[in-house]
């Protein structure tokens, strides 16, 4: 080999290894970067809120699937329930009520005392209110068609036919009454899912006391299964019935009635009460909020 084509051969080389170099830089991958330190993230400044603390929660669905859902203010250890609209669209006022309710503690209109937690079960038959007012969740009064079910009893039922109010653990038995009507209490105590949603409210909650609204009949009226009134739930009678201005019957027997939520939880020792509205169109919302006034402070001394 002469110098000459050394030295080509060497300048040929060196520009082979330049060109392979500057590849491989090029198709290097690039090198992994490290992961990031990660930085403490900025906590928003909490801005203190004087409305009561609230949360929503799915009970179980209804049997058209329609969600059962119950509201929750407070952060006490003593619980009280409120029920809404177990007769669906029959007694929609019971359930506008219960949302005029949730309204109030939502702005603060109403406050929980410490002690206390507050549930509302808004409408705990939402396919019978479906039925008759076309309405899922919340609603005022002047979203419901004038229709009048007083004679029908539509909307009433749950979606298979049965009375909410009869299906509940307490002499329970597959035919019940309605006034001077057979209706059907379902196939067992808590067939239906709109009670079976109750009942997990119940395990969980424990309540201390029960308030169902109902319509119409303008009176408080206590419960009872096997064993007699509890002397609490005779309190809780002449407490809301006095700040509403209602009447207090201690037990209904217009007619007999078997599986009523209330008798169910007189049996497993929880005082409750039924609220009958004076109307069938109408929240009476002043005289409600006296008696909700009324409860929490009878609660708030224990
Ligand atoms: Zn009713």
């Amino acid at each position: 080999m002469t110098k000459r084509s050394l030295i080509a051969l060497s300048v040929l080389l060196i520009i082979v290894s330049v060109g392979i170099f500057v590849q491989r830089s090029v198709h290097a991958p690039a090198p992994e970067t490290p992961p990031a330190t990660p930085t403490p993230t900025q906590q928003p400044e909490t801005v203190p809120i004087e409305i009561a603390t609230t949360s929503v929660t799915t009970l179980g669905t209804s049997v058209e699937g329609r969600p059962i859902q119950s509201y929750h203010f407070g952060t006490g250890s003593t619980s009280i329930l409120f029920v809404g609209g177990i007769h669906g669209g029959y007694e929609w006022n019971s359930s506008a009520l219960a949302y005029e309710f949730i309204t109030a503690f939502q702005t603060g209109v109403l406050s929980v005392p410490p002690n206390i937690t507050i549930t509302i079960i808004p409408t705990l038959n939402p396919d019978g209110l479906y039925k008759v007012a076309g309405i899922e969740g919340s609603f005022t009064a002047a979203d419901v068609p004038p229709t009048d079910t007083h004679t029908t009893g539509e909307g009433r039922f749950n979606a298979r036919g049965v009375d909410l109010n009869r299906n509940f653990d307490c002499k329970w038995q597959p035919e019940s009454t309605w006034r001077n009507k057979p209706v059907s209490a379902g196939i067992a105590p808590f067939s239906e899912p709109e009670a079976t949603a109750l009942l997990r409210l119940v395990e969980v909650r424990k309540p201390a006391a029960a308030i169902f609204w109902h319509s119409q009949g303008g009176a408080v009226y206590g419960s009872a299964c096997e064993a007699g009134i509890l002397p609490q739930t005779l309190v809780l009678m002449k407490t809301y019935a006095a700040a509403a201005a209602y009447d207090e019957i201690p037990l209904f027997d217009a007619y007999p009635i078997t599986g009523d939520a209330e008798g169910w939880l007189a049996s497993i020792g929880i005082p409750a009460v039924t609220v009958e509205l004076a109307t069938r169109t109408t929240t009476e919302w002043e005289r409600n909020k006296s008696a909700m006034e009324a409860v929490l402070s009878r609660y708030e001394q224990n």
